[in-house]
């Protein structure tokens, strides 16, 4: 039986590439955006070892990090990268089926009161994009 790349690729990881435009299999694992990222210590795991969960087809691993939410779109990681990946698209695309699974990562009832009075609005409207569904 003769392996392909495209047998390898499961329908999650196709779901992944396709909505973010990017290619999993590019990622040579270098690290460079990782070292760069300014979120890195929060997200349970450094960002490059996502796309090596992926790349081993372990992607439901991937979606449980906080990494995904955390991923602020700054772009450090996409200017750092040899191949100009850009990694900010993929944690979106992993937001993005998560939440079209059910998943909220934010319950609106459950924003302390003081928030809501002291937020700024553009913030809590940018956040109810970004956790929900
Ligand atoms: S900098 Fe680019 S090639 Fe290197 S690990 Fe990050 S995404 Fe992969
Ligand atoms: S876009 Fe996301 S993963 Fe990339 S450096 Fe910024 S916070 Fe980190």
């Amino acid at each position: 039986m003769r392996l392909s790349r495209e047998m390898l690729r499961s329908e999650l990881i196709k779901k992944v590439e396709l909505i973010s435009g990017e290619d999993i299999s590019t990622c040579y694992q270098c690290g460079k955006c990782s070292a760069g990222c300014p979120l890195e210590a929060e997200m349970g795991i450094l960002p490059h070892r996502v796309l090596r969960l992926l790349q081993l087809g372990r992607e439901e691993e991937a979606l449980d990090f906080p990494a995904i939410w955390l991923c602020a779109s700054c772009h450090t990681c996409e200017s750092r990268c040899p191949k100009g990946f850009d990694l900010s698209r993929v944690m979106e695309a992993l937001r993005v089926i998560r939440l079209r699974s059910g998943h909220e990562a934010l319950r609106p009832e459950e924003l302390p009161a003081e928030v809501l009075a002291r937020a700024p609005q553009q913030a809590i409207v940018s956040r109810y994009r970004k956790y929900t569904g």
